[in-house]
């Protein structure tokens, strides 16, 4: 059973936004498209693993996926944890595409198809590190004497995994065809040593202290707010900006028209620049000359503010703005 879904990171929303809002020619345009693919594709690949979660035995197996949990050291970040009456398990998932290949030496370097070559870090040591993370945690609650096991998960069964040397593939290693099979071979070498309770316990406590990652995506790239593209863009045509018009946005070029396009420029203000606005800024910022049309759309929407006229500022509520990211 999922006791915590996978939410769409806010960096990933973040990233989205921030991509649409630079033009081309933006020195770190490439950058910021190649790093938002990258995000994706990992999402991608968790949810190819997370489609096998529900062949496992649900009143066993319980899912937290993707969490994120402070410790002394910072945060280590898990991507599906299962919480299970036998022990608990951490798989941490690559979306890794083409031949991965295993070198004695501890080193991982993918071979894509078109024959190029790329190092990573091997998953193994960095489950490990979680794995010690997570024990730690435990053991400050008093949870004691719960076997821990990692599996690095490859999503897509294509993926080809050899190894360098004559060296066996290392057994943490499996595809996500695998997973069910692997875990229940696992369970079938344990007694239940987890109570029910305890379960609960867990997932409630891990739950609590999930912290999102979060940061100001504008100084991580180095970008400033002026260099990105102003107003609202036709979700037809990418067209900007469209025009208020008739109580609808329109777009010159392409005729569109719609009445929500401008709420994804709502969003991407509040990703990209602050969760806080002025109606001057969001005049500026959709392109929309009159006050009186930006004043009686925030109050269409039912976005609360805080501060008399002049100073008043809209909260940006994402609760508010439909989620763009569909995939
Ligand atoms: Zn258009």
């Amino acid at each position: 059973m999922i006791l915590k879904e996978r939410e769409i990171s806010i960096i990933l929303k973040k990233l989205y936004a921030l991509d649409g809002r630079m033009y081309n020619d933006h020195i770190e345009k490439s950058h910021v498209h190649n790093d938002l693919q990258k995000k994706l594709a990992e999402r991608r690949g968790e949810e190819a693993v997370d489609f096998y979660l529900q062949f496992l035995e649900q009143d066993f197996f319980h899912f937290l996926l993707s969490i994120r949990i402070p410790d002394e050291q910072g945060f280590f970040q898990i991507d599906t944890l299962t919480l299970s009456p036998f022990f608990i398990l951490i798989l941490e998932i690559k979306n890794w595409r083409g031949t991965i290949l295993f070198g004695d030496n501890g080193q991982v370097i993918r071979v894509r198809e078109n024959g190029t070559e790329e190092g990573f870090q091997n998953p193994i040591p960095q489950a490990y590190l979680q794995r010690y993370r997570l024990q730690k945690w435990l053991q400050q609650r008093g949870l004691n004497n719960i076997p821990i096991y990692t599996m690095v998960v490859i999503s897509f069964p294509s993926t080809i995994i050899k190894s360098i040397t004559q060296q066996e593939i290392p057994k943490e290693v499996i595809h996500s065809n695998q997973l069910n099979f692997r875990v229940n071979a696992l369970a079938d070498k344990h007694e239940q040593v987890i109570s029910k309770d305890d379960i609960q316990l867990i997932a409630k406590q891990l739950i609590a202290e999930h912290t999102p990652e979060d940061k100001d995506i504008l100084s991580a790239y180095n970008i400033r707010a002026n260099e990105l593209i102003k107003g609202v863009i036709c979700d037809d045509c990418s067209y900007h900006p469209m025009i208020w018009h008739r109580s609808k946005m329109f777009c010159p070029k392409c005729k569109f028209t719609s009445t929500n396009s401008f709420l994804y420029a709502i969003q991407d203000f509040s990703l990209l620049i602050s969760n806080k606005a002025k109606n001057k800024e969001l005049r500026d910022f959709l392109q929309i000359d009159s006050p009186h049309i930006v004043k009686r759309l925030m109050q269409r929407l039912g976005f609360d503010y805080f501060g008399n006229t002049n100073g008043r500022k809209y909260i940006l509520n994402n609760e508010v703005i439909p989620n763009k990211l569909i995939h």
